[in-house]
């Protein structure tokens, strides 16, 4: 029998497994029993799908066996087997779309100290969900025996780490898969032994997986008073006699049935983490009952980090289905919104059909109803969140946010009812993320707009000449920093009546008094041939050239008029369109700056000083293009003007 080569991936992590730091090796146990639930769950949902009713659920167990002489621990279950293709590629590769998370974790391998190492191998180890593989931490040798549902032939596929594994014929009564583990010597600070004392295989059942809803069985030693024995003396202890007993260890109740007050958080924590896959607690836990047209219970999670498929096609969101603690579907995506794509859990109704189909959820009442219900449930408890723990909430949304502005966006801004009350932005008066609400109650009477600037950091958009205007008159600006930000204030245009403005939009009119209106007209009047001017020699790059009441400190700046906004321009030109998409630009001059007077000086002089005031306008313009992060047209140009004005 040829030995088979694990693929290269899966190679490396089986060699983190043998050569384990991990400090909770025994998780083993959790992952092979989930393991063999899941095995249980896909006999059954099978034979509902089929018709098959040759199944029954109450023969499915989970056995485990423990045989000191032999060092073996033995994991067997009666659920839907592997065939040798199977085993191939469930056993042989690891966790498919992990693959390339660990590669990028191998390839930031910039490791020096045993303490990062030690760091880095606990997370690739839990971004895996650890699996199958975990037996390596424990075991010298896996023997997994399998007998597919349906299927004659049984095959065993073995295994003694590293060097790699062969899959051979076996012999198995009926269908099912035993998972033997060779349990590795004991060396210095590290027992193995303890995994075959039913002290520790007990404990751990409760500790991971008294939830399964399979009986977990094993045969334990129990002992009684010995029948035949004559009647113990007074005050001496009657004699005993040994004997064995199959034992279901687990409660098999669901941690969701199970009373609220009796349900402790690190309860829910080990529950999310070994159901759902990942290695850190979650964030927030919602669990909710409700009674009525349909009835249901829902437990739901909130990862605290972005799992590492979250951006990738292969992501499904989704809550598992339950109807009546019996598991009907994995991923209902019916019950999640795209923008809460990341809640994860599960709901449990006994309003549902226990064979409804992928076909005829949508048509489900009950269902659109409970998904209704749980995104106003979720939103309720975000609002909180945000209110009760903002350093966590702030977390969770740099984790999240993103996706909820997508939602924002998302069908012409409808779920803006939804979703605008979560978000935060950066505050220019606070210095910190604030909500919109938190903005509008500090808005005074006067100020009739939301105001915002975009940009790609805080740092780039506090020295953006067009937010001093708005400064000055002491209000507060919101920082949009997220590509999409635009786009969603654009989208939604107001929030509870206000609506939102950017300080760069040409018309910051509602910004100004009367009289400072009046003001500018009139030296917009008394400069209208030098505008012009600028213009002209600007060209076809800009569109307008104004006055501008915005400014303080700085000479000039650029808005923009219409739909597409500077910083839209830049997001939409990163897109891989043949179109290049502009801003209607313009060029706003400060007319109380001395650069203005100076231009008023050189274009007084008539013909002899435009090409010095054409020089001027250029230099200025490109300067604010540069400040406001766009490039430059012709940047050959602008050396040739830098030139002209240092020679003069
Ligand atoms: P995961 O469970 O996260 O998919 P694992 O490494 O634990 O990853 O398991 C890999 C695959 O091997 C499983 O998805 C399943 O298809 C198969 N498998 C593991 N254990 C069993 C079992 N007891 N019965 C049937 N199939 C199993």
């Amino acid at each position: 029998m040829a030995k088979k080569q694990f693929k290269a991936e899966s190679k490396k992590l089986l060699d983190l497994m043998i050569n384990s730091i991990y400090t909770h090796k025994e998780i083993f146990m959790r992952e092979l029993i989930s393991n063999a639930s899941d095995a249980l769950d896909k006999l059954y949902y099978q034979s509902l799908q089929s018709g098959d009713t040759g199944i029954k659920r109450s023969d499915f167990v989970i056995e485990i066996a423990a045989d000191k002489d032999a060092r073996t621990l033995t994991i067997r279950d009666n659920g839907i087997g592997m065939t040798a293709a199977d085993m191939e590629s469930n056993l042989g590769t690891i966790a498919r779309s992990g693959s390339l998370a660990f590669k990028e974790e191998q390839q930031k391998e910039a490791m020096d100290d045993e303490a990062a190492k030690a760091k880095k191998a606990t997370d690739i180890i839990g971004q895996f969900g650890v699996g199958f593989y975990s037996a390596f931490m424990v075991a010298d040798e896996v023997t997994v025996t399998s007998r597919a549902y349906g299927s004659e032939e049984a095959n065993v596929w073995e295994s003694k780490g590293a060097d790699g594994y062969t899959v051979s014929p076996a012999e198995m009564a009926s269908n099912g898969t035993e998972i033997v583990l060779h349990l590795k010597e004991n060396v210095e600070g590290e027992d193995y032994d303890k995994y075959l004392e039913e002290y520790t295989i007990r404990s751990l059942i409760k500790k991971y997986s008294d939830y399964i809803r399979y009986p977990i069985q094993m045969m334990v030693t129990k002992s009684r008073p010995k029948a035949d024995a004559p009647e113990p003396e007074e005050d001496k202890a009657p004699e005993m006699e040994s004997y064995q007993e199959l034992e279901t260890l687990n409660t098999m109740e669901p941690i969701w049935k199970r009373q609220k007050s009796k349900v402790k958080d690190e309860d829910y924590n080990e529950y999310y983490k070994s159901k759902f896959g990942d290695y850190m607690d979650p964030c927030k836990v919602i669990r909710t009952s409700v009674e009525g047209v349909s009835s249901y219970t829902a437990l739901l999670f909130i990862p605290s980090h972005v799992p590492f498929d979250y951006y990738t096609k292969d992501y499904e969101k989704g809550l598992q289905l339950y109807s009546s603690g019996v598991m009907i579907m994995d991923k209902c995506k019916e019950l999640l919104p795209d923008y809460f794509n990341f809640v994860k859990g599960l709901v449990d109704s006994q309003d549902l059909s226990l064979n409804i189909s992928r076909e005829t959820l949508q048509q489900d009442r009950q269902l659109r109803n409970i998904a209704r219900n749980l995104e106003k449930k979720i939103k309720s408890e975000l609002v909180k969140f945000m209110k009760d723990d903002r350093e966590g909430y702030e977390k969770f949304f740099e984790n999240f946010g993103r996706q909820m502005k997508y939602g924002l966006y998302d069908d012409f801004g409808m779920h803006k009812d939804v979703l605008a009350d979560l978000m935060l932005f950066y505050s220019s008066t606070e210095k910190k993320l604030i909500s919109l609400d938190e903005y509008l109650a500090k808005m005074g009477e006067e100020q009739k707009c939301i105001y915002y600037a975009a940009g790609e950091t805080v740092e780039k958009i506090d020295m953006l000449p067009q937010t001093e205007a708005a400064r000055a008159k002491g209000y507060e600006i919101l920082y949009m920093t997220d590509e999409i930000d635009e786009f969603v204030v654009k989208m939604i245009r107001d929030y509870k009546d206000k609506e939102f403005k950017s300080v760069s939009d040409e018309d910051m009119s509602e910004a100004q008094t009367d009289e400072e209106k009046e003001a500018m007209k009139k030296a917009e009047d008394e400069n209208k041939d030098l505008l012009a001017f600028i213009r002209e020699t600007l060209g076809t790059g800009i569109s307008d050239v104004t006055l501008s009441a915005r400014l303080k400190d700085s000479p000039c700046c650029l808005s923009s008029k219409g739909g597409i906004s500077l910083e839209m321009e830049k997001t939409l030109n990163k897109m891989p369109t043949e179109e290049n998409v502009r801003a209607e630009k313009v060029l706003e001059m400060n007319p109380d700056h001395p650069v203005m007077k100076k231009l008023q000086e050189t274009f007084a002089r008539g013909e002899d000083g435009k090409e010095l005031t054409a020089v001027y306008a250029r230099l200025l313009y490109d300067q604010a293009l540069l400040i406001s992060g766009l490039s430059i047209e012709d940047p050959a140009r602008l050396g040739d003007d830098i030139c002209s004005v240092i020679t003069r």
